[in-house]
């Protein structure tokens, strides 16, 4: 089934943002002690898993601000692709950003160098994708390549200056995946 070849974007991805949306947000959390699910993502991913091509997009300002390192980022992060797993959910990759906002970098949210990069890696249509996240930063990147863009309450929340509106909100992943499946199966006719 694996045969696309490069620069033939034929697979269709979720872009999904870790912290709040997936994993409780604590703020700059690192440490295995902190790690949780968010109730009904795991459901969630599995329902899309079928169609989509699962990636995340994250940014871990806390590692340029020196509240913690790589090393800890990647012990928290691999330890939740294992979790993944074991409910037979694979991600793709992780692209995360280490930067704080004032370096100016290119990966940080809502630049799309990673959305680009990933459409390369994974042969990814980014038109018939989705990025799923709670704050402004991942419906802003999102829409700047043609993703639809989903918000889920899991997290931040509802910022009142959210002058970029998703095409969608959920409750929570659960709820973004029976919405994702509607659209895309809208997609197919
Ligand atoms: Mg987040
Ligand atoms: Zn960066």
């Amino acid at each position: 089934m694996n045969t696309t070849k490069i620069g033939e974007n034929k697979n269709k991805a979720i872009l999904v943002d870790r912290d709040g949306v997936l994993v409780e947000d604590v703020g700059y959390h690192h440490k295995l002690e902190d790690f949780k699910l968010i109730p009904n993502a795991v459901e969630g991913l599995k329902l899309l898993s079928k169609d989509f091509k699962l990636i995340i997009i994250t940014n871990q300002s806390g590692i340029g601000r020196g509240y913690y390192t790589l090393e800890d980022f990647n012990k928290f992060n691999n330890h939740l692709i294992k979790e993944l797993k074991k409910q037979n959910i694979k991600i793709q990759k992780t692209y995360y950003c280490p930067h704080k906002p004032e370096d100016n970098c290119e990966c940080r949210k809502p630049k799309t160098k990673f959305l680009q990069e990933a459409a390369e890696e994974f042969g990814i249509d980014l038109k018939k994708s989705f990025v799923i996240g709670d704050r402004k930063s991942d419906f802003e990147m999102g829409k700047n390549v043609g993703c639809k863009t989903i918000h889920v309450l899991t997290g931040y929340g509802i910022n009142a200056k959210n002058e970029v509106s998703p095409d969608y909100f959920a409750k929570n992943l659960l709820d973004a995946a029976k919405w994702i499946l509607k659209k895309d199966s809208k997609y197919q006719k």
